[in-house]
């Protein structure tokens, strides 16, 4: 079991429906690489600077596509080489450097432990054991990860708080993030530019857009946001996985 290095892929083009392109160019931050049993799971990671988190709901509206698009990107490119490849994560990893405030003296392994919790990264893991303990050693005696997203109850199942998804599961989530990709990019090409931004509590994504002087939405009197409604991650699944036909007699 190892991690490794990987070559760069070519742009990203996804078709439309128009017969036209739409042809992403990116960087992905990270790409780790475990080799088990003869597959290889694939771990996209994108360093940020502020708090981002994995959000379902992001994902379903479309706000949150990149890491996903990258992996579909990683593992089509790599399928066409005949290799076997499974996804085996996205996160985002924040960059910071915590200060601890503590009132009492602590192990230096209790005090590693805090700090890995206040960097834990945000994203969604593959439901297999050897890619968990592959990401998180410690899992084998501890029933809670300081680095990924996935705790165990006492009776082993993972915790509500555990963002894993079944191979099906991983395989639906890059359909769906295919189709909205493409969805957008026909919305583009039909010329759809209308500023319609959402509001969702504090959140906009005006507030730190470069062209807000130019389309001057929020200059307006009273600028009209999207809302979204609310979507978990039990409703996620829920809506983006295809229904099973009745079953016939
Ligand atoms: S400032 Fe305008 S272009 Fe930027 S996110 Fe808001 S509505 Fe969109």
């Amino acid at each position: 079991v190892g991690f490794g290095a990987h070559e760069a892929l070519p742009p990203i083009v996804i078709r439309l429906q128009d017969g036209g392109s739409l042809i992403l160019n990116g960087k992905i931050d990270r790409v780790d690489l475990l080799d088990a049993n003869g597959t290889r799971y694939v771990k996209i990671i994108d360093y940020k600077s502020g708090n981002k988190t994995f959000h379902f709901q992001d994902i379903y509206y479309g706000l949150q596509l990149q890491l996903l698009v990258y992996l579909d990107a990683y593992l089509k490119y790599y399928k066409k080489t005949g290799a076997s490849f499974k996804p085996g994560g996205v996160f985002y990893f924040r960059i910071t450097d915590p200060t601890l405030a503590l009132d009492e003296e602590l192990s230096a392994e209790a005090i590693e432990k805090i700090l890995y919790e206040k960097m834990r990264m945000s994203g969604l893991l593959l439901q297999e054991d050897v890619l968990i303990h592959g990401l998180d050693h410690s899992l084998a005696e501890s029933r809670s990860s300081a680095i990924v997203p996935v705790g165990y109850t006492k009776k082993g199942d993972p915790t509500a708080a555990s963002n894993l998804a079944t191979e099906e599961q991983y395989a639906t989530i890059l359909d769906f993030v295919a189709t909205r990709t493409q969805e957008i990019g026909d919305a583009m090409k039909a010329g759809i530019i209308t500023p319609a931004p959402y509001r969702d509590g504090q959140r906009t994504p005006c507030s730190y857009c470069s062209y807000r002087s130019l389309c001057r939405h929020s200059y307006g009197e009273a600028p009209r946001w999207r809302k979204l409604k609310k979507i978990d991650k039990a409703d996620f699944w829920e809506s983006i996985t295809p229904k099973q036909p009745p079953e016939t007699e």
